[in-house]
């Protein structure tokens, strides 16, 4: 505490100089003890060596880190010279505490302080299965609930699997540049426990153009490795090397860098990988192929002892190794929705028309993963939660809410036998979407939004489910849920499910603005939304509410109050000791 002070006085006489310099990690970074991380100075001048001054907790930075960084006298930013810089990559701390960084060149002078944690000698779970549904918000549960499981008298006839979690928090999922966030940054922040911008993954964004040269901090998969001898499993219904799942192995500053993040998991060799995009792992000159070279990922994954499947029937068939090595890729881009796949056939289901569902994807992977004795990781993500969500198709959203929570009921029956295990369920950000009631073809009225019944008068949905599968046997049912976002761009409501395929709101017309889709202006009752979101925006966009993580099992006391969503992964690291090597 007394160190603390002193800073806040240092900090206080400081305060008529530049704080023009830029320090990664940044401010109020927490570090796992022993977890490597590339530190960065980015000056806004240019500087000889000897001008600068770098110091940590009062010593000399290369004493305290254990070598001398590379200056760069100019680093070249986005547009020109941007200043000098000093970058020294993979150092690790291996006490606990505050390290004071200061750093002086000039007028400039730059102050952060970092708490590397320690976790518990022994470790409180032997696995952990992270759940995350892509954007889902409150709205998205309370549909769910109620789409699957009805209510009568106000009170849920059933809950979700998910409902049960007996630990909670809330998490703070804003980006280092922003209040606002993307599935990059607040993935990697659960999954290194440190925020970043939004786009990156695994690292902190610098100000270079190069993507994959930003000042690198550990990934959960490479701390695994480097600490234990667990499995890693990465299941995902989006192409697998989308925001989400990268974020287990990947560090680039740009998302967009599919085709390089594969190498990434090639790099790391996760036991189970299934979802789509296979697209990045063809190389170039196969047919649908998104690669710009000859790299054929299937081919390496194979020689690497892998076994590869493309279909539901493969994944529940095909002979699986021992060491468990899998790696399904069952669309070339994102997998289709459980609506789509299961009931109305639409969307891209009749060309990959023997997809596996999310249930069967974590089963598979449970089964695999836990053949190894020391346990595993599992990270499962139900994706197209957000890909609906964004062009404000909520039965597609919902229905895949559902499946997401089957996965995770399917889990906890698995827990039973394995009371060894965590789990823990989450978005990764969430949505302005709420249901506000319902929409009733039988009321008698001219014009649709008439139907949308509120307060007292929206009553209860009449959704059935005949098979008891949990889902509702049909979502265009006379009374259903009214369902809206609060940001759109300009689309026209149809306060309809969309039973030809996903909803596609709005369209570019000629000068690339972003103008509602005149191929919902004629269903009966449409009514044009005029946006409140700019002209470039073609969907949705996500919210800046807290998401509610929930938890079970050994460690999931760790989770409670308000959290930032970094804080997450030092419940994670506390829960498998990941301070201790575990190495046989
Ligand atoms: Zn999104």
């Amino acid at each position: 505490m007394r160190a603390r002070l002193a800073l806040l006085a240092a900090a206080t006489c400081l305060a008529g100089t530049a704080q023009a310099a830029t320090i990664y990690p940044l401010d109020r970074a927490t570090v796992l003890v022993g977890s490597p991380f590339d530190f960065k100075v980015e000056l806004d001048q240019v500087y000889d060596a000897g001008d600068v001054e770098v110091t940590v907790n009062g010593e000399a930075y290369a004493d305290v880190f254990g070598s001398e960084a590379e200056f760069v006298a100019e680093e070249n930013g986005k547009d020109g010279v941007a200043g000098s810089a000093m970058i020294l990559r993979g150092i690790s701390l291996t006490e606990a505490g505050d390290y004071a960084v200061a750093v002086k060149a000039g007028d400039e002078t730059k102050d952060v302080t970092w708490t590397v944690y320690d976790t518990p000698a022994m470790p409180k779970a032997k696995n952990i299965i992270f759940f995350v549904a892509d954007g889902m918000s409150m709205g998205h549960r309370t549909a769910a609930r109620i789409m699957s499981k009805g209510m009568t008298e106000g009170k849920a006839d059933g809950r979700l699997s998910m409902d049960g979690l007996d630990h909670m928090a809330t998490i703070g999922t804003s980006s280092t540049h922003s209040i606002a966030t993307d599935s990059a940054n607040t993935m990697s922040a659960y999954m290194t426990g440190h925020k970043t911008r939004v786009n990156a993954l695994g690292v902190y964004a610098d100000r270079t153009p190069n993507s994959q040269d930003d000042p690198k901090v550990e990934t959960i998969a490479e701390a695994l490795r480097r600490q234990t001898g667990k499995s890693i499993g990465v299941v995902s219904t989006a192409e697998i090397e989308d925001a989400t799942p990268a974020a287990v192995v990947a560090h680039t500053r740009l998302r967009a860098d599919k085709a390089d993040i594969v190498g990434m998991f090639y790099d790391i060799k996760p036991e189970v990988i299934l979802g789509g995009g296979s697209a990045y792992f063809l190389k170039s000159d196969v047919a649908g192929s998104k690669r710009k070279d000859d790299k054929d990922y299937i081919s390496m994954f194979e020689d690497a002892g892998y076994t590869v499947v493309t279909s539901a029937d493969e994944l529940d068939t095909a002979e699986k190794p021992e060491d468990g090595k899998l790696l399904g890729l069952f669309h070339t881009g994102n997998m289709d929705t459980k609506l789509d796949r299961s009931f109305l056939k639409k969307g891209s289901v009749e060309k990959f028309p023997n997809q596996p569902g999310l249930v069967e994807m974590t089963d598979a992977a449970i089964e695999q993963l836990s053949k190894n004795p020391e346990g595993f990781f599992l990270m499962v993500e139900a994706a197209t939660v957000d890909k609906m969500s964004h062009p404000l198709d909520w039965d597609r959203a919902v229905v895949d809410m559902i499946e997401f929570d089957q996965a995770i009921g399917s889990a906890m029956e698995w827990m039973n036998s394995h009371p060894d295990t965590m789990i823990v369920v989450t978005g990764d950000h969430t949505h302005g979407f709420s249901v506000i009631g319902t929409v009733d073809d039988e009321v008698d009225a001219e014009e649709m939004r008439d139907k949308v019944l509120t307060y007292d008068a929206a009553g209860f949905p009449n959704y059935t489910d005949d098979n008891g599968d949990g889902y509702p046997d049909k979502v265009d049912v006379s009374r259903r849920l009214a369902m809206f976002s609060n940001n759109f761009p300009d689309y026209y409501e149809t306060f309809r499910p969309k039973l030809d395929g996903p909803f596609q709101p709005a369209v570019k017309d000629e000068n690339g603005r972003y103008v509602a889709n005149d191929a919902y202006k004629d269903v009966p009752g449409a009514v044009l939304r005029t946006g409140n979101l700019p002209h470039n925006a073609s969907t949705g966009v996500h919210a800046v509410d807290d998401v509610v993580l929930q938890s079970t099992g050994p460690g999931a006391e760790g989770f409670k109050g308000y959290m930032e969503q970094s804080d997450v992964y030092g419940v994670l690291a506390d829960t498998f000791a990941l301070g201790t090597s575990q190495k046989q």
